[in-house]
């Protein structure tokens, strides 16, 4: 556990030699994007899937639910409903056996069957791209319908999910924003058009394995010189108790 002695440890050890206090949001920016670039430039999801069609139930599926959770149950469910067709001939009761190791398994199980009869029955069995056509069919918020535009159709959607919201508040890439459609609106206005995809990885793994929420691993995390939560808890006032894990 990190104690109180190791925080001028670690603003020593971790303390870049040409931080800049209060750098501009456009410099935070740029060194985040630079940073990742360089050292992540094939960020990809965690989901298993071979194709659109799998890919937007595994999404449906991974609402408040871990996408380790969800690959433990796909395999099988793709097995027994290959298709659009085959899942909208069955019935929520079925699909319930299939994932119902899954959080909120009644509710996911009658939006797949729900969201098959849909793409069958408005879009021709095929996965729309637009995030509006997305959001029509059950089980689809705007941020499953932002993953499925990014990743399937690499439009410049940002998904917005639990770790970007944090992630992005703690670097400094968002400031006071409220909801997620806030914290959207602001990180696909400086991200460039072209990594605002990858951004969305970038940001999601970061925070599921580095910046976590209850305890950001600052200690080993590599962003430290442009992070506005490092600057703010270690530089600029060291006196602060902090609850960051040092190793
Ligand atoms: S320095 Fe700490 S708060 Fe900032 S991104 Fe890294 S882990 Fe998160």
């Amino acid at each position: 556990m990190f104690k109180k002695s190791d925080d001028s440890r670690l603003r020593t050890k971790y303390q870049p030699r040409n931080v800049s206090l209060s750098m501009l949001k456009k410099d935070r920016y740029k060194a985040f994007i630079d940073y990742f670039s360089e050292h992540q430039p094939n960020a990809e999801t965690e989901l298993h899937y071979t194709n659109p069609y799998e890919l937007l139930v595994a999404v449906i599926l991974s609402a408040q639910c871990t996408d380790k959770r969800v690959n433990m149950v796909t395999p099988a469910l793709f097995q027994r409903f290959p298709d659009p067709e085959s899942l909208a001939a069955s019935t929520s009761d079925e699909v319930f056996e299939y994932i119902r190791s899954i959080s909120y398994p009644n509710n996911k199980a009658k939006h797949l069957v729900g969201m098959a009869k849909m793409l069958l029955e408005k879009f021709q069995g095929e996965v729309p791209s637009t995030v509006d056509n997305l959001q029509l069919m059950p089980g689809v918020g705007r941020k499953t319908a932002n993953v499925i535009a990014s990743v399937i159709f690499n439009m410049p959607t940002m998904a917005v999910d639990t770790h970007v919201f944090r992630v992005s508040a703690r670097i400094g890439l968002t400031s006071n924003a409220k909801t997620p459609l806030a914290a959207e609106k602001q990180l696909i206005k400086f991200i460039p058009q072209d990594k605002i995809h990858i951004a969305h990885h970038w940001l999601i793994l970061h925070g599921r394995y580095i910046c976590l929420a209850r305890s950001p691993k600052c200690g080993v995390c590599p962003l430290t010189s442009f992070c506005k939560y490092f600057e703010q808890n270690f530089i600029k006032n060291p006196k602060l108790d902090s609850k960051s894990k040092a190793f």
